[in-house]
């Protein structure tokens, strides 16, 4: 599939209320997705020996199919299919108590369809109406001064 890379959207204002849990971006298994999210670019490991070339979410410190620590980040033009979803009624994070429903999905990108990741879609249809199959696209919400973190809107 050849698809052109959209431009960066992030959300204009946080989806999620305050007093969540933030990713620390320095982690360094996870330091090249949260330095690409930042940007506004979603990025999935990928092994770098040329015999292997597997893919991988989320972020190891080694390949899980050959064992090297040689990984490098390919990004993605950051559109899916959503392969499953749950609607999020009772939320067990505190800072959501007051919060929801709301909509998590399980999405399969368009151009690494051996990759689901899992997240909040911001405009979903509630009420048990999300379809198997819909259309979405990744957008950046800001959690903190250096951390943005992927969420999905419908397409
Ligand atoms: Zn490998």
């Amino acid at each position: 599939m050849t698809s052109s890379r959209p431009d960066p959207e992030f959300l204009d204002s946080p989806f999620f209320p305050e007093g969540m849990t933030v990713p620390d971006p320095d982690d360094p298994i996870n330091a090249g997705y949260f330095a690409a999210a930042a940007q506004g670019r979603l990025v999935v490991q990928r092994c770098a020996e040329a015999d292997c070339d597997v893919r991988q979410y989320p972020p190891e410190l080694s390949c899980h199919a050959c064992y090297s620590f040689e990984m490098e980040w390919e990004e993605s033009v950051g559109t899916g299919t959503v392969y499953s979803w749950v609607e999020v009624v009772h939320p067990a994070h505190p800072a959501l108590r007051e919060f929801g429903p709301y909509m998590v999905a399980l999405v399969e990108l368009d151009d690494m369809p051996e990759i689901k990741l899992m997240g909040a879609v911001v405009d979903a249809p509630l009420g048990g109406t999300m379809k198997i199959g819909a259309r979405v696209r990744v957008v950046f919400e800001r959690t903190a001064d250096d951390v943005a973190q992927p969420r999905w809107r419908m397409a």
